[in-house]
């Protein structure tokens, strides 16, 4: 199919850009290679970062589809792009955990690595003036981010979407520690939006616990990219 034609920028974000296309359902989410943020650090970036994420989104997401959980994929396109459904988004973060890291060793006091004996659902408001606060259902509604059929439908989707992914890459053997989706509606139906990438999720490895893709406590770039590079491969070849 011939690549859809790039309009309008709609919005530009520390790590991707929207384009409008000639039709106003669809938009195109194109991959920065660097985050804003990093532009102005020296250190050597992640070549071809873009392009790895739009084929590892592609990939998760086309995976989700297969099982029936709707998502604003539709296809890839060039190198770091990925033709997606236009979404009005619902401002929340809803992570996922099965095993205990990052915030949540801090929040609880709970030892980093332990793992949970059911997964955890958390939801945060996305308010960069508040700090992205945890709220829990009854705070979305008040706050009218979501109807109650729509958390609804929120948690059940996140967790069948960690009941394929943990099999996925668990054959891959990589541990699905934690990740982070984006619900939006097109069209009044609910579906995933955003990304599902090295940068949004905690992958270790399954035999080592070493750290794949994306770990801000890695002190080497090197082995930054080398890390991404690794679950890139487990993913996509
Ligand atoms: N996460 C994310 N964006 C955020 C916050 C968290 O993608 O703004 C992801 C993060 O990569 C991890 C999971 O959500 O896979 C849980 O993150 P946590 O709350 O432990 O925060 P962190 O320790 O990563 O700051």
């Amino acid at each position: 199919m011939p690549a859809v034609e790039r309009g309008r920028k709609l919005y530009e974000g520390k790590w991707k850009v929207l384009f409008e296309t000639g039709d106003p359902a669809r938009v195109i989410l194109r991959f920065k290679d660097v985050p804003d943020f990093d532009r102005t650090v020296a250190r050597p970036k992640l070549p071809r970062r873009g392009a790895m994420k739009a084929r590892i989104a592609a990939t998760l997401f086309g995976l989700l589809q297969e099982r029936g959980i709707s998502t604003h994929f539709l296809e890839l396109q060039g190198e770091r792009e990925m033709l997606v459904r236009r979404l009005e988004m619902i401002r929340l973060e809803v992570v996922i955990r099965n095993v205990v890291a990052g915030s949540l060793a801090k929040r609880l006091g709970m030892e980093a690595g332990t793992p949970l004996p059911v997964p955890v659902l958390e939801y945060s408001y996305k308010s960069d003036a508040l700090g992205d606060p945890l709220v829990n259902e009854t705070h979305i509604q008040a706050l009218g981010l979501a109807s109650p059929e729509e958390i609804r439908a929120i948690r059940e989707m996140a967790f069948r979407a960690n009941g394929t992914l943990l099999p996925f890459f668990a054959e891959r053997e990589i541990l699905l520690v934690d990740f982070k989706l984006e619900f939006g509606r097109h069209v009044g139906r609910l579906m995933l939006g955003d990304e599902l990438t090295p940068d949004g999720c905690r992958f270790w490895d399954r035999a080592t616990r070493e750290r794949l893709g994306k770990d801000r406590t890695r002190r080497s770039p090197a082995r930054e990219a080398a890390a991404y590079q690794e679950v890139f491969r487990r993913i996509c070849a």
